[in-house]
């Protein structure tokens, strides 16, 4: 990092520092430091870095927030989006009218998904997805009959997003402190954690105890009650949480036998982080009947969401039985051209490039050399996929115990690594790491060196400070 000493710089900053401060309300800020600190100003970008107003270059490490995945400053992307933007920048999607873009994105999504899925839903981002597929998933059980069939099954330390419904599938406790929940729509199962498993507990009984669970709260509940179940083939912002083998089949398997549908929310895992367009079904042998998805999809570009429907809920949704029927949901910007032109381009970068296949040799580089950590004593685990990992800190590495809130582990060794020139995120006691697409194996070995003295530093200052 480099520090610009320049006045006008200086000046110009603050005052954007202090406007931001005065009216921006920022999602997920501590507003008890935000009053004293403010903001970060991140205003340039290139490649695998970003810079602050100051010309402070980093290297990004979080792909913005899990979305920037062919990384930053792509010039066609934003030209694609002028000569859109430009040429028509908005038209209605609503009563038979479309746009180019929407079409031929729609077409190319239904072409990379798997097989069944080939009807698209669009959305501005994540939440909307996922609230979008449990009104459709509403919907078509009215439409068959079986209004009663009304539950979605989610899990605890589920993200899902912060509309209404999406807030309500997330099952981060912390997230909906002092907000309400639409609680009587959703039954949460226990998230599936192998690093905090039950003592002495096998991964295979774990996964027995977890898919029997969801056995009784089907009993319990009545399959006749339950609309669907939907999961993040690994949690993200729980703590990027991978099941144990067998776990996603089985519960799919628990799905199929009693007529609960499959949401899988792949709004992180598609797009490339774990070396495939989608994951659901070539790393989980999951045959969702809707996949939502996000982030990856525009690399962050522009805001965009989409639900993919499977051919048998469209058959229902789109060609209702004869009777026709508005299907009376959607946005003003489901299919804006803009976004979609953003879409294609960002899709057509990542078949070019080959960045799938790229995650697929360097993503389990990048697995080995985070576990290369695991040596420092704050490092209780390391774990994820390809280049969706995070790090677990504890205060006792046998008993896993957990650091005090006020020893701010999380935030030490993102704001270590951040003066070293990697920006990381900080979740609690996690540190989660889901870099840009296009990272090779020398950014790698940079990134752990910086993590590595950042852990080395963070021990000594929680020693000092006597949490340690
Ligand atoms: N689902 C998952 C798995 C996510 O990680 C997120 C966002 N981090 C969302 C849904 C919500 O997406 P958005 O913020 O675009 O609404």
């Amino acid at each position: 990092a480099s520090n610009v000493d320049d006045s006008n710089t200086d000046s110009q900053a603050h005052a954007v520092w202090e406007k931001d401060k005065n009216h921006f309300i920022h999602p997920f800020t501590d507003f008890s430091t935000f009053h004293q600190q403010g903001c970060d100003i991140i205003s340039d970008s290139d490649g695998i870095y970003v810079s602050d107003i100051k010309g402070n270059r980093f290297i990004d490490g979080i792909a913005g927030l899990w979305c920037v995945n062919v990384g930053h400053g792509r010039k066609e992307i934003g030209d694609a989006m002028a000569e859109q933007a430009t040429r028509m920048a908005y038209f209605s999607t609503f009563n038979n009218l479309t746009n180019i873009p929407a079409a031929e994105l729609s077409a190319k999504l239904a072409s990379l998904a798997p097989a069944h899925l080939n009807h698209i839903f669009y959305t501005c981002g994540g939440s909307t997805a996922n609230d979008v597929a449990v009104r459709l998933v509403h919907y078509y059980f009215n439409r068959i009959g079986k209004p009663e069939k009304k539950k979605i099954i989610s899990r605890k330390n589920a993200y899902h997003g912060t509309t209404y419904m999406a807030a309500t599938l997330t099952g981060i406790e912390s997230n909906n402190w002092m907000f309400d929940t639409l609680d009587s729509h959703v039954s949460y199962l226990s998230e599936a954690n192998c690093y905090r498993r039950p003592a002495g507990m096998s991964e295979a009984a774990y996964c027995d105890h977890l898919v029997g669970e969801f056995e009784t709260r089907i009993t319990e509940l009545g399959a006749d009650n339950i609309a669907a179940f939907i999961m993040e083939p690994i949690m993200g912002a729980g703590g990027v949480l991978v099941a144990p083998e067998g776990y996603h089949t089985r519960m799919q398997a628990l799905c199929r036998q009693n007529d609960i549908l499959l949401i899988v929310d792949e709004v992180v895992t598609a797009f490339g982080r774990l070396g495939h367009f989608f994951s659901s079904e070539k790393v989980f042998g999951l045959t969702p009947d809707i996949i939502t998805c996000a982030k990856g999809l525009s690399s962050g570009y522009v805001p965009l969401g989409a639900a993919l429907i499977s051919d048998s809920l469209y058959e229902v949704l789109g060609t209702p039985q004869g009777k026709g029927g508005v299907l009376s949901t959607g946005f003003t910007y489901s299919g804006h051209p803009v976004s979609c032109a953003a879409a294609l381009k960002n899709i057509e970068i990542m078949e070019r490039e080959a960045l799938c296949e790229n995650i697929q040799r360097v993503g389990p580089y990048l697995e080995t050399q985070l576990k290369t950590l695991k040596h420092h004593a704050t490092v209780g685990d390391v774990r994820g996929s390809n280049f969706m990992m995070c790090l677990e800190n504890v205060a006792n590495k046998e008993t896993g115990e957990l650091l005090p809130l006020e020893a701010r582990v999380g935030d030490r060794v993102a704001e270590e690594a951040q003066q070293r020139g990697l920006i990381i995120r900080p979740v609690g006691h996690l540190n989660i790491i889901s870099p840009p697409l296009i990272w090779d194996e020398a950014i790698i070995d940079n990134v752990v060196a910086i993590l590595d003295a950042s852990f080395s530093a963070v021990t000594e200052s929680l020693k000092k400070d006597g949490f340690m």
